[in-house]
Order: C-alpha cells, then sequence, then structure tokens
C-alpha cells in the first residue's frame, strides 16, 4: 500500500496585520473585477517541498529546526505578472539578503532530504490573483513593510471548495541583529 503523502511548502506565513494589508494591495491593484485569492491563503513560498511521506516531513522539520539565521524587515511594494501560470503577484523591489539567505537554506535542507531542486530561481512573491492572462494595469498601493521572525511548514490541502494552506510547524528566527553605532 504507498504510504500516505502531504503536500508541503515551506513559507513566510503573515501574522493579521500583515494579511490584511496585503489583502488591501491585492484589492488596490486587482480591483473588484478581478477574483483575489482569499485573503486567509496569501503568503510568501520560501520553497516548495510537494507530496512527501512522514519520513520525509520529519527530516524537512528536522532540517529547519538546525537553521539559525536573523530575523529581517521586508517591504511588499510592487506588483507583477508571470505570464505561464498567469499569476498575478505583489514583490519587493529589495529582496532583503536575509531573505535570500533563509530560502537558499531551506532549498538546501530539501535536497537533503533527497528531494528535487527547484529548477527556478527564487524569486520572493505573495500570488494575489489567478487565470489573470495579461499582467494587470500599474496601479499605486500603500507598500507593506513586514517584520519577519519566523517562518513556517505549511500543508496544501486541495477540496472542491479549493486550495487551503495550514501551518503546521513555525521555527522563530533569531532576534535582529543590535544595530551598529
Ligand atoms: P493549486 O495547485 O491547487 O492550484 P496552489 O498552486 O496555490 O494551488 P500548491 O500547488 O499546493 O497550491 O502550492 C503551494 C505553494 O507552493 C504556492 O505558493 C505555489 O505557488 C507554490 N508552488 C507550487 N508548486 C511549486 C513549484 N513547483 N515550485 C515552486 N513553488 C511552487
Ligand atoms: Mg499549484
Amino acid at each position: 500500500m504507498a504510504e500516505p503523502t502531504r503536500r508541503l511548502f515551506f513559507a513566510l506565513w503573515p501574522d493579521a496585520p500583515t494579511r490584511s494589508a496585503l489583502d488591501s494591495a491585492a484589492l488596490a491593484i486587482a480591483g473588484k473585477r478581478v477574483r483575489r485569492i482569499p485573503a486567509a491563503n496569501l503568503h510568501v513560498t520560501l520553497a516548495f517541498a510537494g507530496s512527501v511521506d512522514a519520513v520525509v516531513q520529519s527530516c524537512l522539520e528536522t532540517g529547519a529546526q538546525a537553521i539559525q539565521l536573523p530575523g529581517f524587515e521586508l517591504c511588499i511594494d510592487v506588483s507583477g505578472h508571470f505570464a505561464r501560470p498567469r499569476i498575478q503577484w505583489l514583490g519587493l523591489s529589495h529582496t532583503p539578503a536575509a531573505l535570500w539567505e533563509l530560502a537558499g537554506a531551506l532549498r538546501k535542507a530539501l535536497a537533503g532530504c533527497g528531494l528535487e531542486p527547484e529548477a527556478r530561481a527564487f524569486h520572493a512573491h505573495v500570488s494575489i490573483a489567478r487565470k489573470v492572462s495579461r499582467p494587470l494595469p500599474a496601479r499605486p498601493f500603500e507598500p507593506v513593510c513586514w517584520s519577519i521572525g519566523a517562518f513556517s511548514l505549511v500543508e496544501s490541502v486541495s477540496s472542491a471548495a479549493g486550495v487551503q494552506y495550514l501551518p503546521i510547524r513555525t521555527w522563530k528566527l533569531e532576534g535582529q541583529a543590535a544595530s551598529m553605532g
């Protein structure tokens, strides 16, 4: 019999005020005519594992636990479009070095558990609408600055009602370094 699997990914999971600010930014970009991704689903994927069994899940959790990286700030201040998956997104005009490091460390953790490395380079974004064939026109929105103190392992559960994401475990990042001078 096949082992049961769960579809997992690592993500930055917004706190309630950040989620609400991201949803407002998404509304400003997409307007009311475009069906947006529900506020509850907004997140930044850091590394995608796919369907894994309990042994691989446990390996991923051990890998995540070993990560020792500092917390950081990011600001979501641009919007863009991925043509092939037809997704409109919110993103960052500047990706902090600490975010590259965190995503890189998680990709290494995935590889350490025998998962295929992702072919695509990391591109931090929050998907806000699907089935968007052409880029939505640029509209101003209030940048969302977000203090990142943790990352999560999230399960993706699909049903007739759509996809739902359930954070199953969260790891804290280290306190931000004291400023110099
Ligand atoms: P669905 O696939 O049901 O339409 P979804 O794409 O939102 O919905 P998942 O495919 O489970 O749900 O993806 C979960 C998260 O991982 C999303 O942020 C998605 O963009 C990202 N993701 C999915 N597949 C990959 C992949 N191959 N590489 C990188 N990120 C991925
Ligand atoms: Mg998908």
